[in-house]
């Protein structure tokens, strides 16, 4: 085994095994999964996708660091922020206060991560489409997924927990203030 094999597995076992299959994904299926999930409404429930606005997307990353770990992205494909119109700033803003707000009353969060990676270096898995990462964060989570790792488990709690977000979009109107 060359030493460059050896580190791979050693990563691999070490941390996230199931995000290979995101990473092959990205390399045998469309470059966008983002654009494909906005071109197909009728299986918002399969991708999990939990609200369109008249510019942006909220879907669930089907490859979570944490449990409720929600994408907000524009419907356009545009890399970074500078290529966002004000609408659409706003609109992603209000989806991020929209997504706490949502993510709260279903799975009582201690504090959340909110932020974007811009460029391959910077850790962007889709750096063609930017999107805004929402993750919910507990006191004493940071081995949550060496601990519960696994893809079904994962994948059968994010249906769960996209259904209860869906029933809590109706009750409260979610989401709100849509440019
Ligand atoms: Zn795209």
């Amino acid at each position: 085994m060359t030493p460059d094999k050896d580190k791979s597995v050693q990563r691999n076992n070490l941390w996230a095994p199931w995000r290979i299959r995101y990473i092959q994904g990205l390399s045998q299926k469309s470059p966008c999964f983002l654009c494909d999930y906005i071109q197909t409404p009728e299986r918002d429930r399969d991708n999990l996708v939990l609200w369109r606005t008249g510019r942006c997307l909220v879907v669930f990353n089907r490859f979570p660091y944490n449990n409720g770990h929600l994408l907000i992205a524009t419907l356009r494909h545009i890399p970074t922020l500078r290529e966002a119109d004000p609408e659409e700033r706003r609109d992603m803003m209000n989806l991020i206060c929209d997504s706490q707000q949502v993510l709260s009353e279903a799975i009582s969060p201690h504090g959340f991560n909110v932020g974007a990676n811009f460029g391959r270096c910077a850790g962007a898995g889709l750096p063609g489409h930017m999107h805004i990462h929402v993750v919910p964060r507990w006191d004493g989570d940071t081995n949550f997924m060496a601990v519960c790792g696994g893809t079904d488990v994962i994948s059968q709690g994010m249906t769960e927990l996209y259904d209860r977000l869906i029933e809590l979009s109706r009750q409260h109107h979610l989401p709100g203030r849509q440019t």
